[in-house]
């Protein structure tokens, strides 16, 4: 039997292990990882949970919804978090269920449209810009995707999602709060396309789902997107993006019970085989769901909408001092909380890898930088930023 010394990282110890000695072990292994608190994080769709949340999901972390049977006061508690999530999407008789993301949400989305469309070798109409996962759904559900050029305000170009109709169309997708740019696409006008050509119309607000509804008590332009616009069939809507709660948690919301139907499946072995899932998932967490119902009535509309205030201006300081550093400029006026920042005479890529050296966290996206604001960041780490930021343009160009 190895000793404790020369345990190799792959074996399980033959006798356990103390705790201290594994949380000293866990403390420094996941050193490397960055932290939101640290600032450096800009690049990301997620951020830290508030403690209440994190509290809530430590103490419910044995619910499981995938047996309702077992969980129902959960299931419950999960359905009111669906109205609440629906009422703030102009729609509170929204069907659906908190899923693990965003990923999942736009594959039951898709998976739905499908089986509701029943058609053979299906297309699904998306823009350009729409998230990867809708790749990833297209593949699973054995659907053709359709990318559809952009506007010059990188918006899902209509006329051309029109065009792209055919028999095979099973579903069009609009994105509310694009991964690149925070983009809307101009959800009303594929809502009217979509009515008049009977097509499932799926909204991706993965990340602008917690942002767009507060807009316009806020001061800034407001966009339709929702359950208002009568072509709408579904929403994705992630609480473990800008709503807050620990991850995982993602939210597909129907505009009725009957299109969730479409995906839902009896359990044979469970509640004498009439219990019915709506999910990818089996086993799931109830903690997630029991998160968010609790998140959402602890910050209320008026909490969500003074995070997206400060979200928002941080991201305009931001927006300011980009456009004061010679030879950087943003790609697009933003929407939401993510930015797009460009250079005419500087390689972006040279830039992401001295922000690299320096411990900031960016993503490279085509020819840009991509800034995320999430409630994580302060000012001061967007005042030390934009001071590296301007430095590193300096001496690239020295
Ligand atoms: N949709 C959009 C618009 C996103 O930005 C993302 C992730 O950033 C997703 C879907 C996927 O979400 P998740 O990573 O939670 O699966």
């Amino acid at each position: 039997m190895p000793s404790e010394t020369t345990r190799r990282t792959s074996d399980i110890p033959e006798k356990g292990l103390p705790q201290n000695t594994i949380i000293q072990e866990l403390e420094e292994k996941l050193q490397r990882d960055l932290t939101y608190s640290s600032g450096k994080i800009l690049c990301s769709m997620c951020t830290n949970p508030t403690s209440f949340a994190k509290q809530i999901y430590r103490k419910y972390l044995e619910k499981n919804l995938g047996d309702p049977s077992l969980f129902p006061a959960s299931a419950e508690l999960e359905q009111e978090t669906i109205t609440m999530l629906g009422s703030l999407l102009s729609n509170p008789k929204a069907s659906g269920s908190i899923v693990s993301g965003g990923t999942e949400a736009n594959i039951i989305a898709l998976w739905a449209a499908r089986n509701l469309a029943k058609k053979e070798r299906g297309e699904v109409i998306v823009p350009f810009s729409a998230h990867y996962s809708f790749d990833k759904a297209s593949d699973l559900l054995n659907l053709k995707l359709i990318k559809v050029k952009l506007n010059r305000r990188f918006q899902m170009d209509v006329k051309a999602a029109e065009k792209a109709i055919t028999s095979k169309t099973v579903a069009i997708v609009g994105v509310a709060g694009s991964t690149g740019l925070g983009v809307v696409d101009p959800i009303r006008e594929l809502s009217e396309i979509a009515s008049a050509h009977n097509i499932y119309l799926h909204v991706d607000a993965a990340f602008g789902g917690f942002v767009l509804p507060f807009l316009k008590e806020l001061g800034y332009k407001p966009f339709d997107f929702d359950f208002r616009l009568p072509g709408v069939c579904s929403i994705t809507v992630d609480p473990h993006k800008m709503g807050l709660a620990p991850i995982p948690a993602g939210g597909i919301l129907f505009r009725d019970a009957k299109m969730s139907e479409a995906v839902s499946m009896k359990v044979p072995y469970l509640s004498g085989g009439e219990m019915k899932q709506s999910t990818l998932l089996g086993t799931r967490s109830g903690a997630s769901a029991v998160a968010v119902w609790a998140l959402l009535m602890h910050l209320g509309r008026a909490g969500y909408a003074a995070v997206v205030e400060r979200c928002l201006r941080l991201t305009w300081k931001l927006v300011e001092g980009i456009q004061r550093i010679d030879g950087l400029d943003i790609v697009t006026e933003p929407t939401l909380n993510v930015v797009g920042i460009k250079s005419d005479r500087t390689d972006v890529r040279l830039i992401f890898q001295e922000l690299r050296k320096r411990g900031w966290a960016v993503s490279l996206f085509l020819d840009y930088l991509r800034i995320v604001i999430m409630p994580h960041t302060k000012p001061s780490h967007i005042k030390r930023f934009l001071e590296d930021l301007q430095r590193i343009l300096e001496e690239l160009n020295s």
